[in-house]
């Protein structure tokens, strides 16, 4: 199958140095492998997103070298297709209709758990909304409409090995349409690499977990299962994270062959070649070699 590989910033700000090792890998995988490398906008959470932001990033983009081979697609255009899919799932009774405010939530779990400080949803409406109002759209994470069944999800990721969580503990019902009427980016995400035709999945690793589900709605809506790979996360001096909600720098191009020979570097390549189309060829060549590393270190 050919290869149809994506980088899909949230235009929150501009890219700093962990988006931009991300945006690489995913080039690198699709150029080796002589596929083609799409932009994709992930703008829906739209109050978040500083107009001008996006363009912002393209132009960070080209200025690297990282050139989209198809204009960039806005998810902020797509709310009529991902109102469609969810009317899909409301039909065949995985989405139901959920009247929890967050305070609710918090209150009817006996031991409410947390999850990257989000509460994992008990699941009380399941049954019906009981005189409440519907807020947001869940998606059922249960393997049968009953809700007997936990539902765990096994997959593999080609850095990290072979990969499992259990869709209805750990993550539970999650949202596919926000209270505030915004679309979750579990939904649009899936609806978008579908429709885009992407194979290929190259992210950073924070966003590895994800991908069951991803893979949850791409099962019960037919479409197909992608390849991923998740790449090591640059961490700040404080050994956290770099992202944009902590404030990272946005990333220096004073010499953008420097910030791409560090993106490199943080992907386990040394490149010596100097001048920009000469440092990204060299990375396209020493990139399937890395790739073995990574797979031979998991398996
Ligand atoms: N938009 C997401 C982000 O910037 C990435 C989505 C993805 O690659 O699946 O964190």
């Amino acid at each position: 199958m050919a290869y149809i590989g994506r980088f899909a910033p949230s235009p929150t700000g501009p890219l700093h140095a962990g988006s931009l090792v991300a945006a690489l890998a995913s080039w690198l995988d699709a150029r080796a492998q002589g596929g083609r490398w799409l932009v994709r906008i992930e703008d829906v959470d739209t109050p978040r997103c500083p107009p001008g932001t996006d363009r912002l990033i393209l132009d960070q983009l080209a200025r690297c070298g990282l050139l989209p081979d198809e204009a960039p697609l806005w998810q902020s255009a797509r709310t009529e297709r991902y109102a469609e899919v969810l009317e899909q799932l409301k039909l065949q009774g995985w989405a139901y209709p959920c009247g929890c405010s967050r305070k609710d939530i918090a209150a009817l779990a006996a031991a409410p758990h947390e999850r990257h400080g989000e509460l994992v949803y008990p699941g009380t409406c399941r049954d019906g909304l009981h005189g409440k109002q519907a807020r947001a759209w869940r998606l059922l994470t249960t393997a049968d409409q009953a809700h007997t069944q936990p539902l765990s999800i096994d997959w593999h990721d080609r850095r990290l090995g072979a990969q499992r969580q259990c869709l209805s503990t750990a993550v539970g019902d999650f949202v596919l349409k926000r209270a505030d009427g915004l679309w979750a980016y579990q939904l649009a995400v899936v609806v978008d690499d579908a429709d885009q035709g992407i194979t290929d999945i190259v992210r950073g690793e924070d966003l590895a977990d994800n991908t069951p589900r991803q893979i949850r709605l791409q099962q019960l809506l037919g479409l197909p299962l992608l390849r991923s790979l998740h790449t090591p996360l640059v961490l700040g001096a404080d050994g956290e994270k770099l992202s944009k909600q902590n404030g990272a720098a946005a990333l220096d191009l004073s010499s953008p062959e420097e910030a791409l020979r560090q993106a490199a570097m943080h992907l386990g390549l040394t490149l010596q070649a100097r001048g920009l189309p000469e440092l990204l060829s060299e990375a396209v060549a020493a990139w399937p070699a890395q790739l073995k590393r990574w797979h031979d270190a998991a398996h």
